[in-house]
C-alpha cells in the first residue's frame, strides 16, 4: 500500500463545529442572520473591540476596503512585489494603479525604505502584507502614512492571531483584511473580514457587501450606490464560530512546528530560512528558499522528488509584477530582485496544526536526502 500524501496545509474542523453546522441546516436561515452577527461579535473581542465585517473573501474584504476609502481612478496604491495576486488585483479592479515594491528577502515583507521613495502625488494607499504571518513594522508603517496623509489597508490574509508588539493585528490600524480560505489559519470554508474602519468607512463597507441597499421603512428600500454582494452565510460564519475559540491553540502548535524546522536546520543548511520573528508570528507558513544555483535539479524536480516521498509542496508566491496581467501594465524582469528571487526558490512546506513533530523530522530528513543527492 501507499504512504497516504503529507499535505503542505490542512483545516482542523472539530465535531462540535460539524454538528453546530448541520443545526444551522435544518434551521431554515442560511444566509447573513443570527450566525453572522455573533461571528463578528466573537471577531470584534478577540481583536480588542474594533468593529468588525465579514465577507464572502479577503479579495472581497480588500476590494471593499479599497472602495470605502474612495480609491479609484488615477490614484496610485504601494504594496509588495511578492503576493498572492490578489493583493495587487483588487487594485487594478477598482481602477487605480499599483505601485510595487521590494520585500526583504527574509521577512518576505515590504521594504518600508522603498515605499517612502515610491509615493507620489497620486498616492492613496499603501497595501502591506504580514507575509507568512509575520507582521511588518507597525510603528514605522503608520508613522510614514500618517507624515504622507496616506491610508493603510493591511493584506493580513495570513496572520489572524498574529500580534505585533503584544498588540493583535486587526487591534489597532486603519482597516485590516483578514482571510479565512481553508488553507488560512482558521477557516469558514470560504470568507473574509475587514477590521477598523472610520464611521463612514464603515458605512461605505456595508453599502459595499450588499448592493447599496438601505432599508427606509418596513415596506420600503433605497439603493445608495449600484454595488455588488459579498455578505458571509451564516452556515459558513457558523463554522468560523467552532474554529476562533481554538485559533491561539492552533497558531502556538504552527509556532512548535515551525520551531522545529528552525532547530532540525539550526547551524549549516543548504536552504534559505525563512525570519524567526517573535512570539506574535502566527507561521501561516514554512517557506525556505533553495539554493538552486547550487543544485543540480530544478524547482520542479524537488517538489516531484518530495511527492516520491509521499510530501506535498506548495509555492508562495511568484513575483506578482511578472504575471502577464501586470507586464502589460509596464513591469519588467529585473525591477524587484527579491521578490524575483523568491518567486523562483520558495517552497512551502507541510505546517499545519494537525500535524506533529514527528512529521517535520520526517520532511526535514526527505529534504536533506533530496537536497544531498542534487548539490554539487
Ligand atoms: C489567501 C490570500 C488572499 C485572498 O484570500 P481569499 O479569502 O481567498 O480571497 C489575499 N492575500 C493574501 C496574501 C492571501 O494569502
Amino acid at each position: 500500500m501507499t504512504k497516504a500524501t503529507l499535505p503542505f496545509t490542512r483545516p482542523t474542523l472539530d465535531e462540535e463545529t460539524i454538528q453546530g453546522v448541520v443545526e444551522v441546516l435544518r434551521s431554515g436561515w442560511l444566509a447573513s442572520g443570527a450566525m453572522v452577527a455573533q461571528f463578528e461579535g466573537a471577531l470584534s473581542q478577540y481583536l480588542g473591540g474594533r468593529p468588525v465585517r465579514t465577507m464572502t473573501s479577503a479579495t472581497a474584504a480588500l476590494e471593499i476596503a479599497l472602495q470605502a476609502c474612495g480609491i479609484g481612478s488615477g490614484d496610485e496604491v504601494i504594496t509588495p512585489a511578492l503576493s498572492f495576486a490578489a493583493t495587487a488585483n483588487v487594485i487594478v479592479r477598482v481602477g487605480a494603479h499599483p505601485v510595487f515594491v521590494d520585500v526583504d528577502l527574509d521577512t518576505r515583507n515590504i521594504d518600508l525604505d522603498q515605499v517612502e521613495a515610491a509615493i507620489s502625488p497620486r498616492t492613496r494607499a499603501i497595501m502591506p502584507v504580514h507575509f507568512a504571518g509575520l507582521p511588518v513594522d507597525l510603528d514605522r508603517l503608520y508613522a510614514l502614512a500618517q507624515r504622507h496623509d496616506l491610508r493603510v489597508i493591511e493584506d493580513a490574509a495570513h496572520a489572524i492571531g498574529s500580534s505585533w508588539k503584544g498588540r493583535r493585528i486587526g487591534s489597532s490600524g486603519d482597516l485590516v483584511c483578514f482571510s479565512f480560505h481553508p488553507n488560512k489559519n482558521m477557516t469558514t470554508i470560504e470568507g473574509g473580514a475587514i477590521s477598523g474602519g472610520s464611521a463612514q468607512e464603515l458605512a461605505a463597507i456595508e453599502h459595499q457587501r450588499f448592493h447599496g441597499l438601505v432599508k427606509t421603512a418596513p415596506d420600503c428600500f433605497d439603493v445608495l450606490v449600484a454595488a455588488g454582494k459579498a455578505n458571509l452565510s451564516d452556515v459558513a460564519a457558523r463554522v468560523g464560530i467552532g474554529q476562533l475559540p481554538h485559533l491561539d491553540r492552533f497558531n502556538d502548535k504552527r509556532r512548535r512546528l515551525a520551531q522545529r524546522y528552525l532547530e532540525c536546520w539550526h547551524g549549516d543548511c543548504a536552504l534559505h530560512l525563512p525570519a524567526r520573528g517573535d512570539e506574535g508570528h502566527s507561521w501561516h507558513i514554512f517557506a525556505p528558499l533553495l539554493p538552486l544555483e547550487r543544485l543540480r535539479i530544478s524547482r520542479l524536480d524537488f517538489v516531484t522528488a518530495m511527492q516520491e516521498r509521499a510530501i506535498a509542496i506548495g509555492v508562495h508566491y511568484p513575483a506578482i509584477h511578472l504575471f502577464s496581467a501586470y507586464r502589460e501594465l509596464g513591469y519588467r524582469q529585473g525591477q524587484f530582485p527579491n521578490a524575483e528571487r523568491i518567486g523562483r526558490e520558495t517552497v512551502t512546506l507541510p505546517l499545519f496544526p494537525g500535524m506533529e513533530v514527528d512529521d517535520v523530522d520526517t520532511v526535514v530528513e526527505a529534504v536533506n536526502e533530496v537536497l544531498g543527492e542534487a548539490l554539487q
